[in-house]
């Protein structure tokens, strides 16, 4: 407690100064957004380069830190200074906060450094009250509009500030039920929100008070100044809701960031059909093509757009519509990618003809469209190719290849009904109306399909389950388009003929019906729902790589995609291998540029066919000669597959683990199983049942396996190694280079690899002998537990190359067993113990600095000694960016993962040479 006062302590003392206006005096810029938010330095940014944006100012990140340092109070000095900016903001727009003639409105807005849609809240028309309404009405002679400002502005202070929200079990708000309520017994329900009387809204004004007063038992605050510093708390406040917080736990965004406010002069898109509010994209943020993008409402305010509570209409329509404005926003447009040099997502309002810019910022996109961005700005020389390359989203970049509807199944599919390409790609999922059940049933391993009329934050969780997301309503900026594209989940929305029923648990398309647990599929790309299950194929990418598909090859995505790779090539310091135990594994990583195999576990070689029988005999052999037996009978299997690899491989390096599980792995483990084995290979089922209860460890990841198999056991060390050596003769005598690397596991102790590396030299010797043939290949071991870390220095005098496991290094080095810690990560990464799973993203400050520390020390013993890293991590950007960091020589990966290492690694290196 006592360190967190003296911390706010500090960042009060940092600067004093927590307001910073924009319109005609600009004090911040767009570099500022770790103070300003995103929004804020980029509404300065926008005030600097002469965009027309109403007057404001924003309230720092530093105060949200020290609001929660302090028991949620303000730094003293804030209202003063906060009071100069309303009165700057008054003076450059002649109206005055509270005024009864012609009051001032402003809408209050959250900005954190990096944007999180709907996960934080606006409020639009602060300031309003019963007398202030009055005023507006008069000044504007439009008491329609007034009446809409003052009950939208009850409505969501109602709701963000005061808390009158949805009750556990509820489905729909209760605002909402009470506008619907009114409409029924006015209207009989068929009226749009547009169309209400004034008297209506007049009455729903007193109805939402009577709401508000029930709920949280006070009359709704009528002061401007109360409901403005009510306003700024609940934006500090909503930094830590619970949305929030799931989406910064997403995206790794930390707390301590915070978020900044911003209060801006009101204009208003709500004054009558010369007004409008839109959401648009500099270029199209699905697709990536390069067109004007965006949805706006005529006669409505922001929020109406991104709600989703009104369909849209496409941003070309202005064109006919207001064609002046649509010119301006037209020449925003290209002044906003001159000036920014990325794609741009912006908000404007139209009043009365007039075009405002409320925000601007880097859209967010589909890994299709960010490829093609790059490769279109590199062409058009808004930028060079380096920043091409840091453009594409390393852990997106899965999406280009995930699979899309096979063509002749969707052709033989029935569309029953379309909506708005809002997140490309294909899924086929079991339907689901409510996030809750959507994460149970994928828990239970469903595919499922999250269905909804349309999606709020609190469907976020479900959203993150599901494999696609289909809305019944909303435009292509709405919250379910938004948060689809950027977790690059397949959604159509706005699909209105979709009759979504809560209650029921139905959803009925053209008189059909479907259940919960139906199944349907959504095209993401063009917008189309199908009934049923619909097979999907390879994407364009996958089809020309791996399978050589000609027409796949001529495709703009997979000549890209070409492209991009290319580049990363020239990029990276590092080179990416794979982890790969099969000749198709292999080839697949080689179309996918890999220049090698960085692990092959042997083990898996063991069970296929009749080997695993071999393979228990050999475990089961109770003599020397009968294990020999049982090896002999191992080592053709394992000499063909060696030697498909290596064909596989033309040329490029394997390295081979030796045996790494432990035994009991192998042998059969119900009576049943056991029988079974007892009558095929002809031995007792009793001597069986006794080797496995022998063979039985309490920790087994910490028990006879790795390198101590081999030293216990040597003969098998011998037969994989005589493996190799025989599969790399016979593979080079047919003209490709082969270049063996055996890689000893676990080792702790220099002696484990100094014993394991005499019975290879032996397997080696032998073999060149007998076979007249002179094979080059390298002996090294895995650094994977903490003693062969520290003493990396010992272990190099022996070994030629050191490849990490981090899996097993997490595993040992946290203490955390890799297979039962999934019982309490997830509680950890809640409490913030971890910020992000330690088995996925390296954990840098422990485990590490065992790798820091082992490169170190292993290149002092050995310089140019060749360091590699082969766990998991080796296919996940964040990690891969550390690994640069200590300059490893190649990160290993599986097959699919490696165009997404070799795009991050490509990013780290350009990162590491980019000045700070
Ligand atoms: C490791 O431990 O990181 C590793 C690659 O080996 P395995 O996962 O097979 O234990
Ligand atoms: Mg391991």
């Amino acid at each position: 407690m006592a360190k967190a006062a003296k911390k706010a302590k500090t960042a009060k003392t940092k600067s004093g100064k927590f307001v910073y206006l924009f319109g005609r005096k600009t004090d911040g810029n767009g570099t500022m957004k770790p103070l300003l938010g995103g929004k804020g330095a980029n509404l300065a940014e926008m005030c600097r380069i002469g965009l027309p944006v109403p007057p404001g100012f924003t309230i720092t990140t530093e105060v949200c830190t020290h609001y929660y340092a302090n028991g949620r109070k303000y730094p003293s000095a804030l209202k003063a200074q906060m009071e100069g900016g309303v009165a700057s903001i008054e003076q450059q727009t002649k109206k005055k906060f509270g005024d009864l003639t012609n009051p001032l409105l402003v809408s209050v807005r959250s900005g954190a450094r990096d944007s999180m849609p709907g996960m934080m809240d606006t409020i639009l028309n602060l300031g309003l009250n019963d007398q202030t309404v009055e005023a507006l009405a008069r000044k504007t002679q439009n008491p329609r509009f007034a009446w809409d400002c003052y009950r939208r502005f009850i409505q969501m202070y109602g709701d963000v500030v005061l808390g009158v929200q949805k009750r556990p079990g509820e489905d729909h708000e209760p605002f909402e039920t009470v506008i619907e309520g009114l409409k029924h017994e006015r209207y009989h329900g068929g009226i749009e929100d547009t169309k209400l009387s004034v008297e209506d809204l007049q009455e729903l004004v007193r109805r939402f008070k009577a709401l508000v007063k029930e709920r949280v038992g006070k009359n709704f605050p009528s002061s401007p100044w109360d409901q403005l510093m009510g306003a700024v708390g609940a934006v500090f406040g909503s930094w830590m809701n619970d949305r929030a917080i799931v989406y910064r736990r997403k995206y790794n965004i930390p707390t301590e960031w915070g978020t900044a406010v911003n209060v801006q002069a009101m204009v208003y898109g709500n004054t009558g059909d010369e007004s409008g509010s839109g959401v648009a994209f500099t270029r199209n943020p699905a697709n990536g093509e390069k067109e004007f993008y965006g949805e706006f409402l005529i006669n409505a305010q922001g929020e109406d757009v991104v709600a989703g509570v009104r369909t849209p209409e496409p941003v070309a329509e202005l064109k006919k519509q207001m064609p002046a404005a649509y010119k301006e926003l037209e020449r925003i447009r290209q002044t906003l990618e001159r000036h920014f040099r990325d794609v741009q997502d912006f908000e404007f309002t139209i009043e009365d003809g007039v075009v405002y810019m409320l925000q601007t910022r880097n859209g967010k996109r589909t890994a299709m469209a960010a490829l093609k961005f790059s490769i279109d700005m590199q062409k058009e020389k808004l930028i060079d190719w380096k920043t091409a390359v840091m453009r594409n989203p390393a852990d997106q970049l899965e999406q280009l290849l995930a699979p899309v509807f096979d063509a002749a199944e969707a052709k033989k599919a029935e569309v029953i009904a379309t909506g708005l390409p809002a997140g490309p790609g294909a899924a086929s999922g079991q339907i689901y109306l409510n996030a809750d059940r959507a994460v149970t049933a994928s828990d239970k391993g469903e595919k499922v399909l999250l269905v909804r009329v349309e999606t709020s934050p609190e469907d976020l969780r479900g959203m993150i389950a599901a494999e696609g997301i289909l809305t019944a309503r909303g435009g292509v900026s709405s919250h379910a388009a938004l948060v689809a594209r950027q977790m690059g989940k397949v959604c159509v929305c706005g699909a209105s003929a979709v009759e979504v029923d809560y209650g029921k648990r139905t959803v009925t398309v053209a008189g059909r019906v479907f259940k919960e647990g139906d199944w349907l599929s959504i095209d993401g790309t063009a917008g189309k729902v199908f009934a049923g299950k619909v097979k999907t194929a390879p994407s364009e990418i996958v089809a020309g790589l791996i399978e050589g598909d000609a027409a796949a090859r001529r495709t703009e995505k997979f000549r890209s995609f070409q492209q991009l790779m290319k580049w990363c090539s020239q990029a990276s310091r590092m080179s990416v291998r794979t982890n790969a135990d099969t000749p198709e594994q292999t080839d697949n990583a080689i179309a996918f540029g890999a220049v090698g195999i960085g692990l092959c576990r042997t083990e898996h070689m063991f069970f296929e066919g009749d080997r695993i029988d071999a393979m228990r005999e050999m475990i089961l052999a109770e003599s020397l000669e009968e294990r020999q037996a049982a090896l002999d009978k191992l080592l053709p299997y394992q000499r063909d597959d060696f030697a498909g690899i290596f064909r596989a491989l033309k040329g490029y390096p394997a390295t081979i683990r030796f045996l790494d599980p432990p035994l009991h792995e192998f042998l059969p483990h119900t009576p049943e199983q056991q029988a079974d084995l007892a009558k095929k290979i002809n031995v007792p089922v009793d001597r069986i049942r006794a080797r496995v209860e022998q063979l039985h460890e309490f920790n087994p990841m910490l028990g006879f396996r790795g390198c101590r198999l081999g030293i216990e056991y040597p003969e098998i060390s011998a037969m994989q190694a005589r493996a190799v050596f025989e599969a790399a003769a016979i593979v080079q005598k047919e003209g490709i280079k082969v270049r063996p690397e055996i890689m000893i596991p676990l080792v702790g102790f220099k002696r484990e690899l100094d014993l394991q590396l005499e019975v290879v030299h032996r397997a080696a010797r032998e073999v060149q002998a007998e076979r007249k043939v002179k094979l080059n290949y390298m002996v090294g071991t895995m650094i994977e537990v903490p003693r062969g870390a520290l003493t990396a220095d010992e272990i190099a005098q022996s070994a030629e190359f050191f490849s990490f496991g981090t899996n097993d290094l997490t595993q040992t080095g946290l203490g955390m067993s890799r297979d039962d810690s999934g019982s309490f990560l997830p509680g950890y990464a809640e409490r913030e113990i971890v910020t992000k799973n330690p088995f996925a993203t390296i954990d840098n400050t422990g485990v590490g600095q065992l790798v820091d520390i082992a490169v170190t020390k292993g290149r002092a013993a050995r310089p140019g000694i060749k360091l590699g890293i082969c766990g998991e991590h080796g296919g996940d950007p964040a990690s891969i960016h550390f690994f640069e960091k200590v300059k490893l020589d190649y990160v290993s990966c599986s097959p699919f993962r490696v165009p997404v290492a070799r795009l991050a690694a490509a990013q780290a290196a350009l990162s590491m040479k980019a000045p700070d």
